[in-house]
């Protein structure tokens, strides 16, 4: 099949999704994030972030009418689509006819087995990437769903607010730099693929937006002894973040009276108890997370 993005000869894309919604009588609902994708470029760019070879799989987030769902069905072995929205379903099984390999699951990604789903539908896939416009009202639980059950993808290539992913892609002592930029780069290797102007979405969004390419790791960059308890201190340090690293984990994880335990604890890890948790490395983190373990 033609691997290119398809033309919908005289109509244009938003004329198409615009004819596709009113035939429907479908209203677009704020609370479901619905602002779909009409610029047939940004789709061809997020598409070939994905890199996806043709034995491979791909889920997709809210599919909405199917505008990304189409060339993912192109470039990949098979697609699954998980859309929360029932009123899309029978517009999904029209615009999406004449793909066999869609399978489209109505539900709240939140609250699906992922796992069994990727097993059960895109099992025979050699590998399997995320691909989606996602809901911003949900971009945070939904990326970080994906990555604390480890489930097994090759990239998540996602279109979010534009601040959300300055902050998924920062490094240590820039003001975007915080817990989420550190949960990422455990798991992954983010980069930013593209910015997106408001101007390209049906209904437009009030928010710039950014595609961004989140490679799996095999493994992570550090070594931590207990992920839970890393993942607390990385909260902790920014608590608050005009305060001292040293006075937030103070007041998470030690007593009154317990701050010169504490300073030796930082001085072991090499660390300044005067610095701000914005400025602590991965590694900085991993270190001190597993010296306080060890002495708590
Ligand atoms: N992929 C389409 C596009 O690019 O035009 C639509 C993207 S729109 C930003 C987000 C889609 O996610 C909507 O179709 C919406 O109904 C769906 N959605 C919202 N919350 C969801 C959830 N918790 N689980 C699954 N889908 C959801």
């Amino acid at each position: 099949m033609d691997k290119q993005l398809k033309d919908y000869g005289d109509i244009s894309a938003p004329n198409r999704t615009k004819e596709i919604v009113s035939r429907h009588g479908f209203s677009f609902k704020k609370s479901l994030g619905q602002n779909f994708l009409v610029d047939q470029n940004i789709l061809r760019k997020i598409v070939e972030a994905a890199e996806l070879g043709p034995d491979d799989g791909a889920l997709e987030i809210g599919p909405g009418i199917g505008s990304l769902t189409e060339p993912l069905a192109r470039e990949a072995k098979a697609v699954l689509a998980v859309e929360i929205d029932q009123r899309l379903i029978p517009i999904l099984d029209e615009t999406l006819a004449s793909y066999s390999n869609v399978q489209i699951v109505h539900g709240d990604v939140l609250k699906l087995p992922l796992g069994d789903l990727l097993r059960q539908h895109l099992g025979e896939c050699e590998q399997v990437s995320v691909v989606a416009n996602l809901p911003y009202y949900v971009t945070t639980p939904i990326v970080m769903k994906l990555l604390e059950e480890k489930l097994p993808l090759r990239n998540i290539v996602v279109m979010i607010q534009k601040e959300v992913a300055d902050r998924m892609a920062s490094g240590p002592g820039t003001k975007d730099y915080g817990s989420l930029s550190i949960a990422v780069s455990y798991y992954c290797e983010p980069q930013l693929v593209t910015i997106v102007p408001r101007t390209v979405f049906i209904p437009q969004p009030n928010v710039d937006s950014a595609v961004i390419k989140l490679k799996v790791r095999d493994r992570p960059p550090v070594q931590v002894e207990d992920e839970a308890f890393f993942f607390d201190v990385v909260q902790a340090a920014f608590a608050q973040r005009r305060k001292t690293v040293a006075n937030n984990l103070l007041a998470r994880f030690f007593g009154k009276g317990e701050r010169s335990r504490l300073e030796t604890i930082l001085a072991e890890a090499g660390i300044d108890p005067v610095r701000r948790g914005e400025t602590l490395s991965i590694d900085e983190y991993a270190r001190l997370s597993n010296i306080m373990l060890r002495s708590l």
